[in-house]
């Protein structure tokens, strides 16, 4: 701020010394909108300095603070209160109503009507009162400047202007935008509620298709309430209005140009949705309330988080629906939605998000209670992460299962209040008012569809009945459910409304419900728009039926590996590499040449430069993915000059299969599941997560146990998403050292996903090469290593990786004599090596060490075929670094038993049994270690 500028100015003005208040309030009116101020006031404003030419309101208080400290220095007096050449009562009053616009823009919402059952308590809000502004009725009929309230006028009599921002921003509608910084956003939102004063001009026919929308959400609750009576339905009743919503949305993006739509949402209303927006046809649903089911799911799941897939006709073309499958888990089924929008834009090439729509809805307990929801908003504008912005809607019925007491449910105002993290527009309206829902839901999608960000739709609401159709709520909600019990359903409401006001007659309602429950009876598809689905973009038959000794070919030339290797090896020649990774990758160029052994880094970059040369996209994300935890990928590589980054994997070829790498936001839970949602809508893409150390995938748990180890069994959904899971004992302590592997063996069932521990280069290149190649799609957890990736004896040949076998179990490799050997140790992972080099020290050769590289689906025969060579050995030994309560011995010993000679005796070497999966001492750790790796080779 220049003081000279400002000082020159103000000793010429009339205000000098005067009314530094005014002066502010002005300003205000002005940075909010310049054509607001009177003319004069504008040009003085113009001159003020501004940052960076625009961003007016980032040096507004230093503006402000020069007004006061100029008024300070400035005579004293104020500026005459009318005529003369000072700001007149009219400036005055003309500020004072740029005011009010803006105190209904920012709490408009406050005052709307938007609680159907009007229990809501709003508190007073004096902003949007006109005394508050120094204003009265008595200036009713005066004409002001509406500055940017874009109304279509420039001047409104106050009374006029009065009653069009209660009807704008105080209706059904209650808007909240004002705390988006965005100019242009901002601006976009008011035309398009004040021009028409949020209430659109509806057609006859789109008002028949909204009542239709009512009618066939009541009926079908009310068919499947007289029909199954007590039968669990999760019913939508009171929140009806999410059905035409829903139609008109889908029909909104068809003519938009998406392709698809992908939508998540919990159990509440999800049978309603399925048989009226999606057109599952009801008898399927009736035929499942008796009881029947689809015999080729193994477990299957209740009705109400089954996923269903159709096409809808919209006046742009057909648009594919896909509702996902989701458990109760609230909240959790958003990124996946997310995640499976992603595949789907990446499979259509469209990064911009508009040839498919991702729709969440969300309960008004769960959006504001879950920590996930607040992910998926912080992945929401991520390179990795985005969809183009996700349209949100909370069905808010008020009440959470029993709890309903605001301040039993959250610390915010609005269940929404979340969104505000990423200056998410929030439009809030009375379920209650169809056409309001209506009007705001294209809106929503149109603001979405332009700036790519997402919104929420707060659809404030009610629940019928209790939380299901079992549940007693009065004994909880009693006043809550005296009022719902009077209160007429949103069909009938809206058919008066319409009836009322000449649109349909009476008996033409009464036709279309009765219409409706006939075609229930007939058992018929009820969505017009229904029509069989050919608008997916991918096909899953080659990928069903195989289990995971399907056979494949992975072999590949040495020559393919050298030519790969050294495109791996190259980066462009003005591209400083930090002198790590300078020496690391000069390694790489020898390992590429067959002068030096691979290790772990290389022989993985080289597995994804062999599948992407396939023409096979990879997508991998994970936290700090793309140089590696441990230092050991370096698949980005970083300039030292300009921090410009350069992959070599994205240029092998010019053909080549898309690989894409994020380092991703700090998160366990959303990640996982955007790339479960991921991996279940794309089969041909190599999908990983890494975590960051293994046991952080705890945070993600409910991924692992709702989704990925059983969404097959539940819902028929094939998933080849793999993890990798850093583990193993190293001395770093509880939080460092675990991946937690027994919990992972512990939901083994039905070859429900495999779980390995490779513990060489080759091998770590040939399970990455299985999992991309074979047909078959089932997750793969993987124990990925630590210290092995520079462990000296963790190294492997060219002719390894080139054999292209991922073998389940590795047998003895030392040239023991058969006959000498005694014991035989099993194990899995980094003990390995232990093992090894102290028997190396002890020059043992009675001992021989088996690897199972495999834990499950457990390889039993290439088990057997190992064991067979130890036949005669009776004293077996399970060794693991784990404590004994953890890693593979509880859960995999069945296996072990069944595998070793009849007769023999299996022991454990490891860790006691323990609490926390590691000490946080070195000096115990080492002593630990030791002993156990004593004891599995110690033959007593
Ligand atoms: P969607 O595009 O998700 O609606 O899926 C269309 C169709 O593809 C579904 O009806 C299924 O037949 C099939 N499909 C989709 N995802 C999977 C999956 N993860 N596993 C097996 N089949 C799938």
């Amino acid at each position: 701020m220049q003081q000279s500028v400002m000082k020159a100015w103000w000793d010429s003005s009339h205000m000098a010394g005067g009314n530094a208040a005014y002066v502010e309030e002005l300003y205000e009116a002005y940075l909010d909108d310049p054509n607001s101020v009177p003319d004069e006031w504008r040009s003085v404003f113009d001159q003020l300095p501004k940052v960076d030419g625009v961003e007016l309101e980032s040096n507004h208080s230093d503006i402000r603070n020069q007004f006061r400290t100029l008024a300070a220095l400035g005579p004293l007096g104020r500026a005459p209160k009318s005529g003369g050449d000072g700001a007149s009562v009219g400036d005055e009053k003309q500020v004072k109503v740029l005011q009010l616009i803006n105190a209904f823009r920012f709490r408009g919402h406050q005052h709307a009507n938007l609680d159907p059952l009007g229990l809501w308590q709003q508190e007073r809000v004096r902003d949007l009162e006109l005394s508050h502004h120094n204003l009265s009725q008595n200036d009713f009929d005066t004409h002001y400047n509406v500055g940017s309230y874009a109304i279509g006028k420039d001047t409104l009599s106050l009374g006029e202007l009065y009653k069009s921002l209660n009807r704008t921003y105080c209706g059904s509608i209650g808007a909240e935008y004002m705390h988006i910084t965005d100019t242009e956003q901002k601006r976009w939102i008011q035309q398009r509620l004040e021009s028409v004063e949020a209430k659109p001009t509806i057609d006859r026919d789109e008002k028949i298709s909204i009542l239709k929308g009512l009618v066939a959400a009541d009926g079908m609750e009310k068919y499947l309430g007289s029909k199954f009576t007590g039968a669990k339905r999760f019913s939508l009743e009171g929140g009806d209005s999410l059905i035409p919503m829903l139609k008109s949305l889908i029909s909104h993006a068809g003519t938009n140009g998406a392709k698809e739509v992908v939508v998540g949402m919990a159990h509440r209303g999800r049978l309603n949705v399925l048989v009226n927006v999606l057109g599952k046809n009801p008898s399927v649903l009736f035929d499942e309330f008796s009881g029947k089911h689809d015999e080729s799911l193994g477990a299957g799941d209740v009705k109400y988080h089954a996923g269903y897939s159709s096409d809808f006709a919209t006046p742009g073309g057909n648009v594919h629906l896909a509702l996902a499958f989701n458990p109760s888990h609230l909240e959790i089924v958003n990124p996946v939605v997310m995640g499976s929008v992603r595949a789907r834009l990446d499979r259509r090439q469209c990064e911009d998000g508009s040839a498919v729509l991702p729709i969440t809805i969300h309960g008004d307990s769960a959006i504001a209670g879950q920590g996930v929801v607040q992910e998926t908003f912080n992945m929401s504008q991520t390179r990795g992460f985005k969809v183009g912005g996700t349209i949100r809607i909370v069905v808010n019925n008020q009440v959470g299962f029993t709890t309903s007491k605001t301040e039993d449910t959250r610390s915010t105002q609005y269940c929404t209040d979340i969104a505000k993290m990423v200056q998410a527009p929030i439009f809030h309206v009375n379920a209650d008012d169809p056409e309001a829902v209506v009007f705001v839901t294209k809106l929503a999608l149109d603001y979405r569809n332009k700036f790519k960000r997402d919104v929420v739709i707060d659809l404030v609401c009610y629940r019928r009945h209790g939380h299901n159709e079992a549940d007693e709520p009065n004994a909880t909600q009693p006043l809550m459910y005296q009022k719902i019990k009077k209160h007429p359903v949103p069909r009938q409401l809206y058919a008066d409304q319409l009836v009322a006001e000449g649109s349909i007659e009476k008996h033409e309602v009464d036709k279309l419900v009765s219409e409706y429950r006939a075609a229930l009876d007939h058992g018929a598809c009820v969505v017009e728009e229904w029509r069989p689905m050919t608008e997916h973009s991918v096909d899953w038959s080659p990928f069903l039926g195989h289990d995971w000794d399907v056979p494949y070919d992975g072999s590949i030339a040495i020559e393919k590996l050298k030519e790969l290797g050294q495109k791996l090896t190259q980066y462009p020649e003005d591209f400083p590499l930090q002198s790590r990774v300078k020496k690391l990758y000069t390694d790489r160029v020898n390992m590429a040449n067959g002068d030096k052994p691979l290790d772990w880094g290389m022989a993985e970059n080289l597995a994804y430069a062999t599948i992407v040369d396939n023409g096979t996209d990879i997508r991998i994300t994970g936290q700090d993915s793309g140089r590696g935890t441990f230092f050991h990928r370096h698949a980005v590589l970083h300039s030292q000059s300009d921090a410009d980054t350069y992959m070599p994997l994205q240029n092998i070829k010019p053909e080549q299969g898309k690989i894409e790498l994020y380092d991703s936001v700090l998160s366990e839970e959303a990640v996982m599941a955007f790339e479960y949602g991921y991996a279940t809508a794309e089969p041909t893409t190599l999908t990983i997560w890494e975590a960051q150390f293994g046991d952080f995938a705890n945070g993600a748990q409910v991924v692992i146990d709702q989704f990925l180890s059983s969404g097959e069994a539940k819902w028929g959904r094939l998933c080849g998403l793999t993890l990798l899971l850093p583990h193993g004992y190293e001395g770093q302590g509880p939080e460092h050292s675990s991946a937690r592997l027994e919990r992972f063996l512990q939901l083994c069932a039905d070859h429900n996903w495999q779980v390995c521990v490779p513990s060489t280069p080759s091998q770590v290149f040939n399970m990455l090469r299985r999992q991309a190649i074979r047909p078959m799609r089932k997750p793969l957890i993987v124990m990925s290593p630590k210290s092995l990736l520079r462990h000296p004896l963790a190294v492997s040949s060219l002719e390894e990786l080139s054999e292209g076998v991922y073998h389940n179990v590795i047998g003895e490799i030392d040239d023991l004599a058969t006959k000498d050997v005694k014991r035989v140790v099993m194990c899995s992972g980094k003990v390995y090596y232990d093992l090894l080099e102290q028997r190396r020290k002890n020059e043992q050769t009675d001992v021989a060490i088996i690897r199972l590289e495999q834990l499950y689906p457990f390889p039993k025969q290439e088990v057997e075929a190992v064991v067979k060579q130890f036949s005669h050995v009776k004293d077996w030994v399970w060794c693991q670094e784990e404590p004994q309560n953890q890693g593979a011995w509880y859960c995999s010993q069945h296996h072990f038993r069944d595998a070793i000679p009849e007769g023999a005796k299996l022991t454990y070497a490891g860790r006691e049994a323990s609490a926390s999966p590691a000490v946080g001492y070195i000096s115990v750790h080492n002593q630990q270690q030791k002993a156990l790796v004593d004891d599995a080779l110690t033959i007593k």
